[in-house]
């Protein structure tokens, strides 16, 4: 008994002054994707504004892509829970739910929800070859040669991958196109800039760059309104305006720890993530790209949990009715 007291008292003591060591070595931001994608970008971004709210740690970014991003969230799902090992992940955690009949993780077990970081629009793109320029025209096309066209995506299950699914079920074509998966969105924007792929769906944190550019064409946006206010996106019509009833997709992004890290050490990221959020430089970054940071609410561990809950049920719907499964 004597035992088990002592036991339980050193442990606790051990938990205490960790956390208030905490962070005793850099921490690792592990980015399910290839560098250089959206995904990316907002976890560096990130990771710049939390440093000195985290006493000028040293926070890195380790980019652990493929099959849609679950390869890296298992990664996080079984890393050492002592708050070193964080994960930024998007869209992905709701939609693999269903997406993928066999998972490594459980989404709402095996995490601690640290909070949201922003809601990013996305754009329906081609390749500078594609012949149409507008919407209308875009469709007609893809309606009339889609067997012969290749749809390129950030893998399996990922966010491009989604709203290809869904865009072509929202048509309802009658072939559809070759769909090719990436390890991200940056090498699948390389071959859709050089044309080797012609049509992909993505977040406007990578595409405005390319856009601006004219490196790719951009069609529409998947939020259910325009981006009026949007100096680069604002001449997109959105895909309900286009007719596509009720289509309305944007991502998100949060931050998660693994299970069992310590209350004392989430609250110490969650405390770091909220004033990232209210960096300003952040913010001007962030809406330079489309992205809108969330407010407070949302970027508490409840809030964020709440909301991925109520996304994996909406995406289980979406997913069956597109009926396809990423595995
Ligand atoms: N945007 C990608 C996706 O479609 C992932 C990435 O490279 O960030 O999921």
């Amino acid at each position: 008994m004597k035992t088990l007291l002592t036991l339980a008292l050193t442990s606790a003591m051990a938990a205490g002054a960790f956390a208030q060591g905490f962070p005793s070595k850099p921490i690792t931001i592990v980015v399910p994707f290839a560098a250089g994608g959206p995904t990316d970008v907002v976890a560096r971004q990130l990771a710049e504004s939390m440093r000195a709210p985290l006493g000028g740690a040293t926070v890195v970014v380790e980019n652990a892509a493929g099959a849609g991003g679950t390869i890296g969230a298992t990664k996080v799902a079984r890393a050492a829970p002592d708050g070193h090992t964080l994960l930024v992940w998007h869209i992905g955690m709701a939609s693999t739910a269903s997406l993928y009949r066999k998972l490594q993780f459980k989404a709402l077990e095996d995490f601690e929800y640290l909070g949201m970081i922003n809601d990013v629009p996305m754009t329906l793109l081609g390749s500078p070859k594609l012949p149409a320029n507008t919407y209308r025209d875009f469709e007609n096309h893809i309606r009339a040669n889609g067997g012969k066209l290749n749809l390129a995506h950030a893998g399996l299950g990922s966010a491009s991958h989604l709203c290809g699914l869904m865009w072509q079920s929202a048509v309802k074509l009658d072939k559809s196109m070759t769909t090719i998966a990436y390890r991200g969105t940056a090498p699948a924007m390389n071959d859709l800039i050089g044309g080797q792929v012609d049509v992909m769906c993505d977040q406007t944190t990578n595409t405005t760059s390319q856009i601006e550019g004219g490196r790719v064409k951009a069609f529409a946006v998947t939020t259910a309104k325009p981006l009026s206010g949007h100096k680069v996106l604002k001449d997109y019509p959105s895909l309900q305006e286009m007719g596509l009833k009720g289509f309305d997709l944007t991502i998100w992004h949060g931050m998660y720890a693994p299970k069992g890290t310590p209350a004392d050490v989430t609250k110490k990221l969650n405390d770091a993530l909220k004033v990232a959020l209210k960096d300003p430089e952040f913010i001007k970054k962030q809406e330079a790209l489309g992205a809108l940071v969330v407010n407070d609410a949302r970027a508490t561990p409840a809030g964020h949990k709440n909301f991925v809950a109520g996304e994996i049920t909406k995406l289980k719907a979406v997913i069956e009715a597109a009926g396809q499964f990423a595995d």
